[in-house]
């Protein structure tokens, strides 16, 4: 069914080549159905077993495999790889490449292209997580299905360049299985099992199974949130220049538009959360440079221009960040009272 451009006797299917029913129809991937069937039922006991039989240091452990395995995600995979709101060095690449690993969804190869085609088809058919749909399709469904054939045409087309540059990137993606298995299913299991007494029931369903439900769904939040935290579906951006009101307090909505800000957050905040005081403690220790971020001055000015010009927004906005960019001093983020 893969791959066939047409002939469908369906009336609503019965299309060809571009912008056809078929062409965009996204068949289910099984194995990814049975995963998330297992993550769930085998996660959820894993919650009994963490209440009942797991000793502390067990929890200890796998609670720091879990933050470090959201923190590949939130910073490594969104801020990091898939919207260079930052720069990192070598060590801090291969730092947050192992905590991407520990999160167990897919190499960061693959989840970079799926955020671009996101952002660039964002609210439309072609969009792997939105599809105008609701948040349970983002969240869950959306990762249940295959590509469509339109999509895979799609991901061929994106400016992937930069991330095929990143030797530490295409290096997991090439011994992806192989990292798998020793970080995310043989240090969290084995460790407990083998160095803390732990029992296996403990060591397989908290160590595996209830860390995995924790990070894949906050993982998925970062294709999701929008619809928590976001205004809602049907509310078009272009409406109102009110949704910006200076203190790009829509969070979601400010990072759909412009995303390469890196204070802008997986969870509904803006500056706040921990993983833009991650990437200002790896600024602070010279592991992270080129911080992007965008003041309220330039969102000002920038909304101001567009008024006055009946021009793009973005663009508006892109502008006065460039100009400003000349003016920020390269710590900003360590007075960002004063800088935004
Ligand atoms: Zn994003």
């Amino acid at each position: 069914m893969e791959g066939k451009l047409a002939t469908n006797t369906d009336d609503k299917k019965t299309t060809t080549g571009e912008g056809g029913g078929q062409f965009k129809k996204r068949d289910a991937s099984w194995p990814m159905v049975l995963f998330y069937v297992h993550l769930n039922i085998l996660g959820f006991y894993g919650i009994y077993v963490l209440f009942t039989s797991t000793s502390l240091l067990t929890i200890i452990f796998t609670a720091v495999l879990t933050l470090l395995g959201i923190l590949g995600e939130t910073v490594g995979v969104h801020r990091l790889w898939a919207h260079r709101t930052f720069k990192a060095n070598a060590p801090l690449r291969v730092f947050l490449m192992i905590c991407q690993t520990l999160a167990g969804q897919g190499t960061i190869y693959s989840r970079v292209q799926a955020h671009r085609l996101h952002h660039a088809k964002f609210r439309t058919d072609e969009d792997p997580y939105y599809s105008n749909q609701n948040f349970l399709y983002a969240h869950v469904r959306g990762n249940l299905f295959k590509y469509s054939p339109q999509q895979e045409e799609l991901l061929q087309k994106l400016e992937m360049w930069d991330i095929e540059a990143d030797s530490v990137v295409m290096f997991q993606k090439r011994f992806y299985v192989l990292l798998y298995i020793v970080l995310n299913v043989l240090l969290p299991v084995n460790t407990p099992f083998q160095y803390f007494g732990e029992t296996i029931l403990g060591a397989m369903f908290v160590g595996f199974w209830l860390r995995s439900l924790i990070v894949v769904n906050v993982g998925n939040l970062v294709n999701s949130a929008h619809f928590v935290w976001g205004i809602h579906k049907d509310f078009k951006p272009s409406d109102s220049n009110s949704i910006f009101i200076i203190t790009k307090s829509f969070w979601p909505q400010f990072h759909y538009l412009l995303p390469n800000d890196y204070q802008s957050g997986e969870f509904g905040d803006y500056s706040q959360g921990i993983g833009s005081a991650m990437i200002r403690v790896f600024a602070a220790l010279d592991l992270a440079t080129d911080l992007r971020t965008i003041s309220s001055v330039a969102v000002r000015k920038g909304l101001t221009q567009a008024l006055d010009t009946d021009r793009p927004i973005v663009e508006c906005i892109e502008e006065q960040v460039k100009l400003e960019e000349n003016e920020l001093p390269a710590n900003h983020f360590l007075n960002r009272n004063k800088f935004m």
